[in-house]
This record gives structure tokens, C-alpha cells and sequence, in this order.
């Protein structure tokens, strides 16, 4: 059925190349969520990104608020980033030992934010949180770990885990391949639920290695936590003698140079950085206290490595962006510019009577078609309601807004929107909604 007021745009060369890319990769992608499965149509093809815009293989042109899903806080194509990688890779792309480079970006992070005092640089989050957890293994001499339902970690095994049935279980496998054997070394929860953890400390007492946390999660919905919730998971883990993971592969650099750990003063025993340090280009990381971060090869026996990792190109791409967000009051701007867009959004939808939030924090938001005025689990999220986010996916794509296709994830603002693309973009969304609401 077509519900739109608009007609769709094209998508005849994306659909094109889709059908190509089908014949070279499973589902025609190579990361499942952009076959775009959960709303309408074939995937867009991305020829090119400038600002915050993108523009498609049909030439259709988008404010696009994905973002690359988090690393370009400062939209697509900046020409500081740009000069920088262009000039780093006159002297050649990679030479697996050590650069100058790797130090220059390190020293921005650690000289900035009071969380880690040694880092290692990794390729993706995922190696960053998988190895984060190896650290914490080590580090412990313990095996087990907590994490949270509405929590994604990357998809190394031992985090490719969902909750099994009754309050405390081990995790079921969420993807085939994953040895049960591991499954069973993972414990997974619900978030906000403090009996719950506690309840998993008393079942698994001296077993629990670490507890990782997204520091804000936004993977599942933008599941914001209470402060008294983050302290007491803080206070548990030192209880217990477990590490506090924060996984800050989106929060980190995002809600602000220090990421979640600032926005809650809480200091994680283990941080995980991914996304922004790369400015578009793959780094991950993990860092620590020095005396943890000791445990790492060669200093210690934890084992971790990597062929590019600190890859030239990539860190002066890190080191062009993070150089630009430590500049005083590039975040003020930012998220301010997000609260109103937010808050205008949610001022209409609250006028005419929808069931439709718009939850915000720092330049992430999420569209929640609930009337719930705080969503803080995964399972407070209706199923359900994805119906209309697909529906409002197709009406925005055919009024030019790029949005994640999928109901569960969360969008970014970068610093390239301007008010008047903002305000293009609530005018598109404030329609698109009238259309699912007077369709459904
Ligand atoms: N951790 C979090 C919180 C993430 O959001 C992601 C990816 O979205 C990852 C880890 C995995 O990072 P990557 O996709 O770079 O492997």
C-alpha cells in the first residue's frame, strides 16, 4: 500500500546495483542492517557525502542524519580531514611499525579526557570492545561477563548474546556460530534493573570478570540511564572486584570529548572508543589506567594485535577531526543546535495528539512512535510501532532526509546542519508524520 503524499523518488541505478551486489555478498551487503530489510525499498547506493548531504546513484540528494552511523560529527567530506589524509598518504599507506602519527592522535585523546592514561588503537569497535574484554579477563583472572538486553557490543563471539528467559540467565547465542560453550560465559540483563544485577553478582559471586555497558545505549533505541543506576553499577563492580566496561564506540566524542563517563562523572575501569577517533576512516580503541592497560602485549601477558592498526591514514584522519572538536564550545553549539531540533519536533507531535517521541542526548536522537515519557529497556520498545517508523522512513527518503533504516537505530547531527537544513528536515518530518498518523 502506498500511503505517502509523496510520490517516491527514484531508485532505478540503486536498484540496479543492488541486483549486481547481490551476486558478490550475502543479501547483496556487507553489513546486514544497510539492505534496508525494515523499511521500504531497495538500499540506497552512495555515490558521494558533502556537508550534511548525500547524494544517491540516482542523483536524489539527502540531509542525511546517519552519518556514516556516528563517526562524521562534522558531515561528510570536511575539508580538514580531507587535506590531512591527502597529505599523510603521499608518504605511502602503511608500514606496520610504528609512526609519529599514532603518537600525535594518542596524546590529543589522552591530554583531553581523564579516563584513559594508555590506550591501544584497533580497526573497529568491535576488535576494541573484544579485546576490552579480553583485558578485563586477564586482568581479573575471572571469566564471566554481564552484559545488558538493548546493549550491542560488535559481534565478536562472546557478545553476540541475547537474555535467555527468567531475570537471571546465561545469555543464548544470537547468532548461529557462536559455541554455546561461550554463550555460557556471558550473563545477560535487563538495564535499570538494579535486582537483577544484583541477583547475577550473588548467582556468579568471584566469576564475573567485567560488566560492559554502552555508556549511553544507543543501538537498540536510545535507552537513556539514570545517573543513580550508572553510579550504582559502578559501585557493584567495585564491590565485586569486577571492571566496569563503558562501551563508548557511539557516546565517546560524541556527547562530548569525555563521551558518557563525563556526562555521568563516572570513571569506567575500561573504555572503549570506535566511530569518531577514526573521522571516517576504521579505528577502534580501548585504553585504561596504565596499571591495567600494563596487562596488554608486549608489557603483559593479554595478547592483542593488528596489521593496520594505528594505520597512518586513519590516524590523521582521527587526528584532523578530534583537532577540531576540542576547539572551546564545539559541543556547546552542537547539542544545542539538537535540543531544539528535538524539542520543536516533539512541541508538534505533542500538539496533534501523536503517540511519538523524540528522545535526545548530546547530537543523538531517536523517533519512538510511544507514549511513554522515558524508554530505558529494551523491552519497553512495541515491536509494533516499527510499522510507522517504515512508514515515516519512506515519506522522509521522498522529502530528501536520510535517516538509519530501521526503527531501532538512532540518528546524529553533525556540526555541518545548519538551521536551515534543520528546519528543511523538521518541516519534512512534522509531514511525514501527519501521513502515518492519519494512515494508521
Ligand atoms: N560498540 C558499539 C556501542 C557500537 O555501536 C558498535 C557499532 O555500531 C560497535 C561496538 C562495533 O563497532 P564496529 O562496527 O566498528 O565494529
Amino acid at each position: 500500500v502506498h500511503t505517502g503524499s509523496k510520490p517516491d523518488i527514484s531508485r532505478e541505478k540503486s536498484a540496479e546495483l543492488y541486483e549486481k551486489a547481490k551476486t558478490f555478498f550475502p543479501g547483496g551487503v556487507n553489513s546486514p542492517v544497510r539492505a534496508f530489510k525494515s523499511v521500504y525499498g531497495t538500499p540506497l547506493f552512495i555515490q558521494k557525502g558533502d556537508g550534511c548531504y548525500v547524494w544517491d546513484a540516482d542523483g536524489n540528494q539527502f540531509i542525511d542524519f546517519c552519518g556514516s552511523w556516528g563517526p562524521l560529527i562534522l558531515g561528510h567530506n570536511h575539508p580538514k580531514i580531507r587535506e590531512k589524509v591527502t597529505e599523510v598518504m603521499q608518504n605511502g599507506m602503511s608500514f606496520g611499525a610504528p609512526t609519529a602519527l599514532e603518537n600525535e592522535l594518542a596524546e590529543l585523546i589522552i591530554k583531553n579526557n581523564k579516563f584513559v592514561e594508555k590506550i591501544r588503537f584497533t580497526s573497529s569497535g568491535t576488535e576494541a570492545v573484544m579485546s576490552a574484554i579480553r583485558l578485563a579477563r586477564g586482568y581479573t583472572g575471572k571469566d564471566k561477563i554481564i552484559k545488558f538486553e538493548g546493549c550491542y557490543h560488535g559481534h565478536s563471539d562472546s557478545l553476540l548474546v541475547k537474555a535467555g528467559s527468567g531475570l537471571v540467565t546465561f545469555g543464548e547465542t544470537s547468532s548461529q556460530g557462536v559455541p554455546k560453550s561461550f554463550a555460557l560465559e556471558t550473563i545477560v540483563i535487563p538495564l535499570n534493573d538494579k535486582d537483577a544485577i544484583k541477583a547475577a553478582f550473588e548467582q556468579f559471586k568471584d566469576e564475573v570478570a567485567a560488566v560492559i555497558i554502552e555508556g549511553i545505549p544507543a543501538n537498540n533505541g536510545l535507552l537513556i540511564q539514570d545517573q543513580d543506576y550508572v553510579e550504582f553499577l559502578q559501585q557493584i563492580c567495585k564491590d565485586n572486584k569486577a571492571l566496569l566496561i563503558f562501551d563508548e564506540v557511539i557516546t565517546g566524542f560524541r556527547l562530548g570529548f569525555e563521551g558518557a563517563a563525563a556526562h555521568y562523572g563516572v570513571k569506567p575501569d575500561i573504555v572503549t572508543y570506535g566511530k569518531i577517533i577514526g573521522g571516517g576512516l576504521p579505528v577502534g580503541m580501548y585504553g585504561a589506567s596504565a596499571e591495567i592497560m600494563g596487562h596488554i602485549s608486549p608489557d603483559g601477558g593479554v595478547y592483542q594485535a593488528g596489521t593496520l592498526s594505528g594505520n597512518p591514514v586513519a590516524m590523521a584522519a582521527g587526528i584532523a577531526q578530534l583537532t577540531e572538536l576540542s576547539r572551546s564550545g564545539f559541543y556547546k553549539d552542537l547539542n544545542a543546535k539538537t535540543t531544539e531540533f528535538a524539542e520543536s519536533i516533539q512541541r508538534f507531535a505533542t500538539a496533534r495528539n501523536y503517540k511519538f517521541k523524540v528522545f535526545h542526548v548530546g547530537s543523538i536522537f531517536w523517533f519512538a512512535f510511544t507514549d511513554k515519557e522515558a524508554i530505558k529497556t529494551a523491552e519497553d520498545i512495541d515491536p509494533q510501532s516499527m510499522d510507522k517508523f517504515k512508514v515515516l522512513h519512506r515519506e522522509l527518503l521522498n522529502r530528501g532526509i536520510y535517516i538509519g533504516p530501521s526503527g531501532y537505530e538512532v540518528g546524529f547531527v553533525s556540526a555541518a546542519h545548519t538551521k536551515i537544513e534543520l528546519e528543511k528536515a523538521k518541516r519534512a518530518i512534522l509531514e511525514g508524520l501527519d501521513v502515518v498518523f492519519r494512515n494508521k
